[in-house]
């Protein structure tokens, strides 16, 4: 059976048995089997992917920026491309927050009550973060971390965004380096790799983690958990498609002069292969055909923007996450302050630029995010059983932002 299916089935599963149990809330044996059975096992897989998040962002994002930059020749390429990347992805993170600040899937489920008698440190913990919440220009300047071996040592405890800010500046000046810095990259390389194995290795306890969170969720909310599921879906898509259609189709007409429609018509077989696969780096060949076949672009600039954009352009994912982090905080009745909401913008974006483009490579990002603004991480399990019908969806639309970018960078120009 396929990793996905069974990750459907552990939710199906997880939400009907916990949705019968909620009306066995008081009983102490279910509450013990809860918390000392299925919430470790909650705990474990999570735990495995925190251990490598500070190395995978790091490096990730370290690999992405070196890229970026290196190619000093193509010059006007490369600054565009970063322009562009910055704008999309920033355009779809505010979609998606304007959608879910708009319908509020999450709100009306009146977990903040139950987590005050069932996880009371915890909410200690989100009250004391939201009383300690910076005003916006602080939280700003504060992104340039004072020590960043510090940063990384409390990236979990609200300091990722300074690790990041780190890995970009670190990113650049190593490709400014003349002599090469092939043998870090090299090592760069390799760390991320390894990091992406043991994510490979951790999902392998989904389906079981994803039965235990789930199930511990809906034994504590009830059914309306499932509604706000469904609505959360629903407006994840909703997000997709304004951007997929309604951005896209905007820039080019302003800044190429092509059909919006003409040019989605020619990229529909490269879709229909991003949506099956749910991964953009496995979609880059591809996108290469159909840029130089279909969509007559110039060869150097879709090498360049397609290769760079697979793993540093991520504008689907960069708008899953933002709704992701808001729906949970909604879910767990926290209230973002705006410098908060600014924080989720932001990481939202560069997460998109250190996220693989492999199936589930933006779901450690979302752990940190959520752990970043004081929402407690076990919220990923709600909506890790619906996840890869949205990685399909945001992964389409990743590749498809890939192609319009190299569009927009080349202009009028041909192949
Ligand atoms: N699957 C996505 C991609 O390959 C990444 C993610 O959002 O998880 O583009």
């Amino acid at each position: 059976m396929k990793a996905h299916h069974k990750l459907l089935i552990s939710l199906v599963l997880g939400a009907v048995l916990g949705i019968i149990f909620h009306q066995y809330v008081q009983n102490p044996f279910v509450t013990t089997f809860t918390k000392n059975v299925l919430d470790p096992l909650g705990q474990v897989f999570l735990r495995l992917i925190f251990m490598i998040v500070v190395p995978m962002v790091f490096t990730g994002l370290v690999l992405g920026v070196y890229q970026l930059s290196e190619h000093h020749g193509l010059g006007k390429v490369v600054s565009k491309t970063i322009i562009f990347t910055v704008l999309t992805s920033a355009a779809s993170v505010i979609i998606g927050i304007t959608l879910v600040n708009f319908f509020k899937p999450g709100v009306g489920l009146n977990i903040q009550d139950q987590l005050v008698a069932t996880q009371s440190a915890n909410t200690e913990k989100i009250k004391t973060n939201a009383a300690q919440a910076k005003s916006a220009v602080q939280s700003l300047v504060e992104i340039i971390p004072k020590n960043p071996i510090d940063s990384a040592a409390r990236a979990l405890d609200g300091e990722m965004i300074a690790l990041m800010f780190f890995a970009l500046v670190f990113g650049i000046a190593l490709s400014r380096n003349l002599d090469g810095s092939g043998g870090i990259i090299k090592i760069f390389e390799q760390v991320y790799e390894a990091c992406m194995r043991i994510v490979a290795f951790a999902m392998k306890l989904a389906p079981y983690a994803v039965f235990a969170l789930v199930f511990s969720s809906a034994f504590k909310f009830g059914h309306q958990l499932l509604v706000s599921l469904a609505l959360y879906v629903g407006i994840v898509v909703l997000g997709l498609l304004i951007q997929q259609f309604g951005v896209y189709s905007f820039l080019l007409k302003s800044f190429t002069k092509k059909s919006p429609i003409e040019f989605f018509k020619n990229c529909r077989e490269v879709y229909m292969y991003a949506f099956a696969t749910a991964s953009s780096n496995a979609t880059l060949p591809k996108s290469l055909e159909a840029a130089e076949h279909k969509l007559k672009l110039p060869k150097e600039t879709s090498r360049f923007v397609l290769t760079v954009g697979s793993t540093a352009n991520q504008n689907g994912t960069a708008l899953f996450e933002g709704i992701t982090v808001l729906f949970l905080a909604q879910i767990y009745s926290i209230d973002l302050t705006l410098a908060q909401q600014v924080q989720v913008v932001l990481m939202s974006i560069l997460a998109g630029i250190g996220t693989a483009g492999v199936p589930g490579g933006s779901l450690p990002l979302i752990v940190i995010l959520l752990q970043q603004v004081g929402i407690p991480a076990e919220g990923i399990g709600v909506v890790l059983g619906v996840d890869r019908f949205l990685d399909m969806c945001r992964t389409t639309v990743n590749v498809s932002g890939d192609l319009v970018i190299t569009a927009l960078v080349s202009g009028n120009k041909k192949s």
